[in-house]
């Protein structure tokens, strides 16, 4: 159920996770409450990144960050399967923090269906958005397809959770409720700028309690996703002083049967730290340098920036 946690997920977090982070603990140097000394301490706190540049590393020469800083210069969608993997996200967002405004107020009856209406306006507002930037003719039939699926299956899930705790806990208030229901902050500010990244970072999810933290995506698999998790863990613990010890990545696609959703958890290790702090320094000292770097010669079929490298 996205970010709710089913009896296997809490089995192997319990079982497996937690025993695995406690008898080989995070090396102290790389909590993101030591930002003020190496190796976390930034070579510059004037160029803010993004934790997912930081991570997204798929550029052999690190032009794809030069080329969106220094030609597009602007943060907007590039092409309709980034606007679409957007839309998604703010399907999620958006319903969940519906809910929660209507838990809060008590208006949780019926709440399915005021979830299922405000999916739909949602979808048509940010295909009019993203429309302002990239031609989505040819993927507004799959962004409306894929989106409602998504909708129809949070607000039977939220709608589930809500009753099921109401049940469970009938003498609670509303916000003994929402917390109850919704344990988990969506689109969590986090202000990056100790570690040299951005002062306006938004993690997917983080679980209030502490310690876990989500990012959805709605692609393939690459590897890149654990450490840019592991990215904003840093910045968490650098910010809030928390330790965040596990993430997950929840993978949101569609197959022929109809909606699928995959999560991987995992400890977020000394080595997934080391290589977000590794990557984040080989792109600041790119961009103090301020020399162009060149054009790979094997670029990826993922990238997509070819017309900005290789014309056409
Ligand atoms: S097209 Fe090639 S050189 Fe250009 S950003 Fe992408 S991977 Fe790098």
């Amino acid at each position: 159920m996205i970010y709710y946690l089913d009896q296997a997920e809490v089995r192997f977090l319990t079982h497996e996770l937690l025993p695995r982070i406690r008898s080989n603990p995070v090396d102290e140097r790389l909590r993101g409450w030591n930002w003020h000394q190496p190796p976390l301490k930034p070579y510059t706190y004037e160029i803010p990144l993004s934790v997912w540049e930081v991570a997204a590393r798929i550029c052999p020469t690190n032009r794809d960050v030069w080329v969106r800083r220094r030609i597009i210069k602007r943060s907007v969608p590039t092409t309709p399967y980034i606007a679409k993997g957007i839309i998604i996200h703010r399907i999620i967002s958006g319903l969940f923090k519906e809910a929660k405004k209507n838990v809060y107020l008590g208006m949780y009856r019926g709440l399915r269906e005021k979830l299922v209406n405000r999916g739909a306006e949602i979808i048509e507002e940010e295909i009019k958005n993203m429309s302002r930037y990239v031609d989505l003719s040819r993927s507004i039939d799959e962004i409306r397809g894929f989106g409602s699926e998504i909708i129809e299956y949070l607000a039977i899930s939220i709608e589930n959770k809500v009753l099921e705790v109401k049940a469970k806990y009938p003498f609670l208030d509303h916000e003994g409720l929402v917390n109850l229901v919704f344990p988990f902050a969506v689109e969590l500010a986090i202000d990056g700028r100790f570690l040299g990244l951005s002062r306006y970072l938004r993690a997917d999810a983080s679980w209030i309690f502490g310690g876990i933290i989500y990012d959805v995506k709605t692609g393939y698999r690459q590897r890149w996703h654990r450490i840019q998790v592991a990215g904003y863990a840093l910045a968490i613990e650098s910010f809030y002083e928390r330790p965040v010890d596990i993430g997950g990545v929840i993978y949101v696609s569609r197959s022929r049967g109809g909606l699928r959703i995959e999560k991987d958890f995992f400890p977020i290790t000394d080595d997934l730290r080391s290589r977000f702090l590794e990557n984040r320094d080989e792109l600041q000292m790119m961009l103090l340098k301020d020399k162009e770097p060149p054009v790979a010669d094997k670029c990826p079929k993922t990238c997509l920036l070819h017309r900005y490298c290789h014309g056409g």
